[in-house]
């Protein structure tokens, strides 16, 4: 193992007794990415250049280039902001650097965040570093492929219906979505605003726990961020589990769950059980609608929100229109891709006159229906378990011509979003030589109780210390 695939905590307690220094980790890092970004394609735009000052000197985290960096490029992987140069750093951004953690690089993205294996980029599909046939997930595949890989020693993501779970389950990292309004959206470029949070993706929980302390908590620039108190992530991380209610979520393991990640769920169930943990299974008896509830809301927010892309003030404009109406016509034609063009016409489509009550409205009641499934449940459970996704990381290519079995994978995720909830993806085996995804949900603003849950499984597992053989030493890097 090499300085870079050491978590972030464990670096930190090195550099403290003197044995190696930040500088020495930072190198190893961008030595790291010399080796290996050729093959993984984790990053769209570079900024090596790590400011060392501060309680985390300089540690090189991978931002999601659709999180907003003041005079560094923020193309949301879309061609439509290619060239865009924001003028002011994201809420997260400015916080990442008042505590001197460095920004290496901006990741690879589905287009606007639409998609569940990074091939909907403008620019590259990212590759998942267990398998390089394989994808990384999305629509925070680069952010996710970049920690596996030791290319970043932690990232963030952003997570409307899965982003940053589901890549961070193939990729056998820890991700985790916050409630809705515990991180502030301020500076992350908008996809379906009532979904959207950004999210840590490390290697454990404990660097997890760190890493939402640096960016939770109430932000005035965001009217949705939420006034309510940060807890010591990082203490409550520490305490077990003992007698802790647990709910396994009974619909996120039926029909298209594969064997292999059914086991795994199964195991994990037997270790928490040994922890001291209670676990029954519950229901969840509107999870079926979920899906349908969620791709007619995240596309008419998204139809709106994607309304401001119109090549008059920034962003990608057609050479050679003729009047407004034909300009903005190219402008988009030519800078959006086939699924950002699907879910704008979805989107328009639902919220249209004649339209919104049975689309858009009924989604919504069914939204409120889902929520009211997850009260129910919280009820009685302290928290609950599934699969983050049924499957593990699929072959490149495998869903870009059927959109239907793409959003499929986000089944056990989306519901998560839909709720406004926290939830964290985390480790807990492999099926096929690839990684399997437990997912642990909370009540709102718990993401100490489901931090700890997680912690206390990771701690008698090791399934969060194996690597990627593409980075072995000796190995094929
Ligand atoms: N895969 C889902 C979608 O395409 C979720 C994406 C996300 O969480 N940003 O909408």
């Amino acid at each position: 193992m090499s300085l870079c695939d050491l978590t972030v905590h464990e670096v930190l307690d090195l550099i403290k007794s003197g044995e190696v220094s930040a500088k020495e980790v930072r190198e190893s890092v961008l030595a790291r990415i010399e080796k290996v970004e050729s093959r993984v394609c984790s990053y769209i735009t570079m900024t090596p250049e790590l400011d060392s000052d501060g309680a985390f000197h300089g540690l090189p985290l991978a931002l999601k280039d659709n999180i907003c960096t003041r005079g560094v490029r923020t193309t949301c992987g879309s061609r439509i902001l290619e060239h865009f140069v924001p003028p002011y750093d994201a809420t997260v951004v400015t916080r990442l650097k008042a505590q001197g953690i460095g920004i290496v690089g901006k990741t690879n993205m589905d287009e606007f965040a639409m998609g569940s294996s990074c091939e909907n980029s403008a620019f590259f599909p990212t590759r998942n570093p267990w398998d390089l046939d394989r994808v990384p997930g999305g629509s925070s595949g680069g952010s996710a492929a970049a920690v596996a890989a030791g290319e970043a020693m932690w990232a963030l993501g952003s997570d409307t219906g899965g982003s940053v779970r589901q890549p961070a389950s193939f990729c056998g990292v820890v991700g985790l979505k916050p409630t809705y309004g515990r991180v502030s959206r301020y500076g992350l470029v908008a996809f379906a605003s009532s979904l959207d949070q950004i999210g840590p993706i490390t290697r454990d929980v404990l660097d997890s726990a760190i890493l939402l302390s640096v960016i939770a908590g109430h932000d005035p620039l965001d009217s949705t961020s939420a006034p309510v108190p940060v807890p010591d992530y990082v203490q409550d991380v520490r305490r077990d589990v003992k007698g802790l209610k647990v709910g396994l979520v009974r619909e996120y393991l039926g029909q298209g769950t594969e064997d292999g990640v059914r086991s795994c769920i199964l195991k994990a169930v037997e270790v928490l059980t040994d922890l001291g943990a209670h676990v029954e299974e519950v229901s969840l008896p509107h999870t079926a609608y979920a899906l349908d509830a969620y791709y007619l809301i995240a596309p008419a927010e998204a139809s709106s929100n994607l309304a401001r892309y119109d090549g008059v003030k920034y962003g990608y404009r057609a050479e050679g229109a003729v009047g407004l109406l034909d300009m903005y016509q190219r402008t988009r034609r030519e800078g959006f891709g086939e699924e950002v063009k699907r879910r704008i016409m979805l989107g328009t489509y639902a919220l249209s006159s004649g339209y919104y009550d049975a689309y858009y409205l009924r989604a919504q009641k069914v939204r409120t229906l889902i929520r009211m499934d997850f009260q129910k449940a919280f009820s009685e459970y302290d928290v609950l378990l599934g699969p983050t996704a049924p499957t593990v990381a699929f072959r490149a290519g495998e869903r870009t011509s059927d959109p239907l079995s793409m959003y499929l994978s986000d089944v056990c995720t989306i519901p998560i979003n839909l709720a406004g909830i926290p939830a964290v993806s985390i480790p807990c085996g492999f099926s096929g030589g690839l990684p399997v995804g437990l997912q642990i949900i909370g009540k709102p603003f718990s993401e100490a109780i489901i931090l700890r849950a997680a912690y206390a499984f990771e701690s008698s597992t090791d399934h969060h210390k194996n690597r990627p053989a593409l980075t072995g030493e000796g190995g094929e890097a």
